[in-house]
């Protein structure tokens, strides 16, 4: 049984003042693996002080200091990736390949924020002003279950790369991998202060840090519904914000492509992180002059994908993370076939052998864009097949959604396909595949999000530009 009985404050391991304690579950089983003690507002106030009596040091160092901190971080976290990988397993119930690639996300962060730095100046002139891009101050870093780890370690190597100091909120649900993570940052030798992490509820330590007056900016990955309410909290002290939130992305398959090699691949995309992915193509259109064809490879696909315990090397889709999100799911497969959508594979319940919260991977065909399972964001193996008339028609029903995260297009001509994903309101589109580079912006259309992270884009979310003016 694992006991999480400290948080991190002013470079130090303590105890919290909240007493509260969580309990952790193993998914594949629904047994009780471990016990979190939660911090509250008092343990925030302790912690945003550290940060901020951090910052006027932190904000003045060079960037080699920090690009020398971020490279220590990678070092620290890579040799910790075989316990990471077995937190994220334990507590998540990502399968190994899913996990590696998770741990991997979360130590190479650090490099990606580091090579950012380097190649952004942080000062110019512009006609008789010196530009300075200076760091925004304390920032609040608050991080969803479904990718602890790497979140925490990309928030925080950009807030670190500008020069602000932190104070991380990781999912209670996660403990196990903030835990391993805070061991090997700890080991890295930053500063007091820089960084901090409370354990916590959200309505507690997440709201008592969307209302600190010190707390200059909220880095937010989570759902839209709390993202809405920290826009709104932060607004009394004007706090900057970035808002990583949900989706509900389509993925479009023309009626050009070659189906035995876009259907296995929009499969992945829709299915992957046991369909507990943000980015996930939950949305399949297909034309309808090859709907049964797509149908039948789609059927095949799903029912050829073995859903189960996440530590057998042939599982594809490990459990969901909690009761909550399995009673949430059922509830969304009883709700299609209320609504009339056709059930092509999948269903309620269990799939046959297996227990917790594992999932059947289900599909509705003839899903329209209007019925509930087409718009709300269900976060689990379950996808929706729509089928349109022609290529604008694709597009308007692509669109027709609150959410614009993602959105992936195949197509036989790349030239086609990415007329097509220039046309969809996304903040990131994938043409034949799915791509991901450290370098290129990530953030949402619409109800999606506000702002970036990744590359520079990711690094100026935590700059204030200064003018000095007549100074150059
Ligand atoms: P969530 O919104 O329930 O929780 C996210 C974090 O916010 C947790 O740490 C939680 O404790 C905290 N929180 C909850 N209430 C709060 C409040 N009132 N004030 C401050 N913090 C609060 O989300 P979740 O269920 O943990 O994660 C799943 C969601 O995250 C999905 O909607 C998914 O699409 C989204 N997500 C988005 C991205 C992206 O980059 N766009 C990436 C991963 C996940």
């Amino acid at each position: 049984m694992h006991q999480i009985t400290q948080i991190y404050v002013d470079g130090q391991f303590v105890t919290p003042q909240g007493e509260a304690l969580f309990d952790l579950h193993d998914p594949t089983t629904a047994t009780v693996i471990g016990k979190v003690r939660l911090g509250d507002e008092r343990d925030v106030a302790a912690a945003v002080a550290a940060a901020k009596r951090a910052f006027p040091a932190w904000s003045r160092t060079s960037k080699e200091t920090r690009i020398a901190l971020l490279q220590r971080m990678h070092e620290a976290v890579l040799a910790h990736r075989a316990e990471l990988i077995e937190a994220i397993v334990a507590e998540y119930g990502a399968p190994q390949s899913r996990a590696s690639f998770m741990a991997d996300h979360a130590a190479f962060s650090f490099l990606d924020a580091a090579r950012a730095l380097k190649a952004f100046p942080l000062e110019q002139a512009i006609g008789n002003a010196q530009v300075i891009q200076t760091p925004i101050g304390v920032v609040a870093l608050i991080t969803p279950w479904n990718n602890n780890a790497g979140l925490i370690s990309n928030k925080l190597a950009y807030a670190l790369a500008a020069g602000c100091t932190a104070v991380i909120k990781p999912s209670e649900m996660s403990a196990l991998q903030t835990s391993v993570l805070l061991k090997a940052m700890h080991a890295a030798g930053a500063p007091a202060g820089v960084w901090n992490v409370v354990n916590g509820r959200g309505d507690v330590v997440g709201s008592a840090l969307t209302h600190h007056p010190d707390v200059a900016k909220i880095s937010f990955t989570g759902s839209t519904v709390v993202g809405k309410s920290i826009l709104r909290e932060a607004s009394a002290t004007l706090k900057r914000v970035t808002l990583e939130l949900g989706g509900k992305s389509p993925t479009l398959i023309l009626e050009d492509a070659d189906f035995a090699e876009a259907i296995p691949k929009a499969l992945m995309f829709g299915l992957a992180n046991n369909g507990q992915a943000c980015i996930n193509g939950t949305r399949i259109l297909v034309p309808r002059s090859r709907r049964d064809e797509a149908l039948s490879l789609i059927k095949a696909g799903v029912e050829a994908l073995r859903s189960g315990d996440p530590r057998d090397p042939t599982t594809a889709i490990g459990p969901l993370v909690s009761q909550a999100q399995y009673d949430r799911v059922q509830r969304y497969i009883r709700l299609g076939i209320e609504e009339g959508a056709a059930l092509l594979t999948g269903g309620e319940g269990h799939p046959e052998g297996q227990a917790g919260y594992t999932v059947r991977p289900t599909v509705f065909a003839d899903v329209t864009n209007d019925m509930t399972i087409a718009r709300d964001e269900i976060f689990g193996p379950v996808l929706a097949v729509l089928t349109y008339e022609d290529e604008e028609d694709a597009i308007r029903i692509a669109n027709d959604t609150p959410y614009g995260l993602h959105a992936y297009v195949f197509s036989a001509s790349t030239e086609r396909a990415a007329a097509v994903a220039n046309r969809l309101e996304a903040g990131r589109v994938s043409i034949n595949g799915a791509f991901h580079h450290p370098d290129v912006p990530f953030g949402g259309f619409k109800q999606s999000g506000i702002g970036r992270e990744y590359g520079v884009f990711g690094l100026q979310a935590y700059l204030e530009p200064k003018a000095l003016m007549g100074a150059a």
